[in-house]
């Protein structure tokens, strides 16, 4: 903003040639247009519109980025007045596609994990991990995070950014066409459980989330994608009001405040009675169940009487528990918990009637916990600066 400038606030109408489709701006740069990624259907059919063009356009458009692929073949194939406006915003098509900084393959070769360079030189994470046939993406939402839970290499780093839309489905068509390189087919789960809080970043999100599941491109379906959150609890709420039906699991870690916070610092915002409440309307408004996950941490979070306080907490919720041993940070000295402990804690809550899975963090010879690969990178360039 100009300083010393009559105070006036610049509408759109105020732009030359602005684009109708980002009235709402919020966070994650909805503002800004950068890329056709970062446009649900119905944005896409509007900016034609806008443009001159017919709304029919969109579809081969969409099909194009989200199935065929942006290949000079495909490009040719389409209507001339759709070539010529392709050609025109080349930045929209082209000028955003992420590169790749690091793709490393787990020794089991399931796991595969992606450290992505963006535009403006943000590092982010992507992993995909499965089996051929049926393979589950993982994905960043901000570069960095806010929360600053103890244990994540993500929140250690601190926040950088929020990601747009594009961004964030870029990463779903990169994992795919990348494993489609090695013969894998079958994208069928994605997780919002890589670098940053989804719903600190809550509209670009769920634009990018609408564009996935869009039975026209990508389609993966609303059941099949699960939202993670550290616990914000506005936006627990608002989630409850979407009729898209995704699968939303809650981190927490601690089922009193004190321990709780020792461990996830957003808990001292949104209180554990305000979060269960906030979990308590999500269940009633959209009838689904609500996961919960708890990183397991030796000595912190794992006893059975500490079982017994979640399994209290969780009463009468459609819920279950998805238990996470830790998987080691630098900034954190913590140490995951002994299988035997894992299993009595799992036996408590399922003697309350809550059901658990005990889950591996795959691929730990890629540092496949959230954060890892960007830290140890970070390290290597570092020492190459020092050398
Ligand atoms: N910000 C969201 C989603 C990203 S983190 C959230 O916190 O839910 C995804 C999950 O990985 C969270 O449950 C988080 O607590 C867990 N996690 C992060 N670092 C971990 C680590 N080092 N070991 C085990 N789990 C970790
Ligand atoms: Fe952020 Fe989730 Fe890591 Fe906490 S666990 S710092 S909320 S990414």
């Amino acid at each position: 903003m100009q300083t010393g400038a009559p105070s006036r606030t610049v509408t759109r109408n105020d732009v030359k040639h602005a684009d109708p489709i980002f009235e709402n701006a919020d966070t994650g740069g909805r503002d800004t247009p950068r890329a056709l990624r970062d446009l649900t259907f119905p944005e896409m059919e509007r900016l034609l519109v806008a443009d001159g063009l017919r709304a029919i356009h969109a579809r081969a458009l969409w099909r194009m980025i989200y199935r065929d692929g942006v290949t000079e073949e495909n490009v040719a194939r389409l209507t001339p007045p759709l070539r010529r406006w392709l050609a025109e915003r080349d930045a929209l098509v082209n000028g955003t596609a992420p590169g790749v900084a690091a793709d490393i393959r787990s020794s089991d070769g399931l796991t595969r994990k992606f450290l992505l360079r963006l535009g403006d030189g943000q590092t982010i994470e992507t992993v995909a991990m499965g089996y051929p046939g049926r393979f589950t993406v993982c994905v960043s939402t901000q570069a960095g995070c806010a929360m600053g839970c103890v244990f994540c290499a993500t929140g250690q780093m601190g926040f950088s950014r929020h990601l747009r839309p594009g961004e964030i489905v870029a990463q779903v068509l990169h994992a795919r066409d990348a494993l489609a390189e090695d013969g894998k087919s079958g994208l069928r789960n994605l997780v919002l459980m890589g670098m940053g809080e989804p719903l600190h970043n809550y509209d670009s999100v769920l634009a990018a989330l609408e564009i996935i599941s869009d039975t026209r491109g990508l389609n993966i379906g609303p059941a099949k994608i699960t939202i993670s959150t550290v616990g914000v609890v506005p936006g627990v709420l608002r989630l409850a009001e979407e009729k898209r039906g995704y699968k939303l699991a809650v981190s927490l870690h601690g089922a009193t405040d004190a321990e709780r916070s020792a461990l996830v610092p957003a808990g001292k915002r949104w209180p554990l009675d305000e979060l269960i409440a906030a979990c308590r309307t999500y269940c009633a408004k959209t009838q689904r169940r609500i996961f919960f996950e708890w990183t397991l941490i030796a000595g912190a979070n794992d006893t059975p009487a500490q079982a017994q306080r979640l399994a209290a907490l969780l009463a009468g919720l459609d819920a279950h528990v998805n238990l996470i041993p830790l998987n080691p940070t630098g900034g954190f000295s913590g140490s995951a918990t002994s299988g035997v402990a894992a299993t009595e804690f799992q036996r408590v809550l399922k003697s309350a009637g809550i059901p658990s899975t005990v889950r591996q963090r795959r691929g730990i010879d890629v540092a496949a916990g959230c954060g890892q690969l960007r830290t140890e990178r970070g390290r290597v360039v570092v020492a190459g600066v020092s050398a």
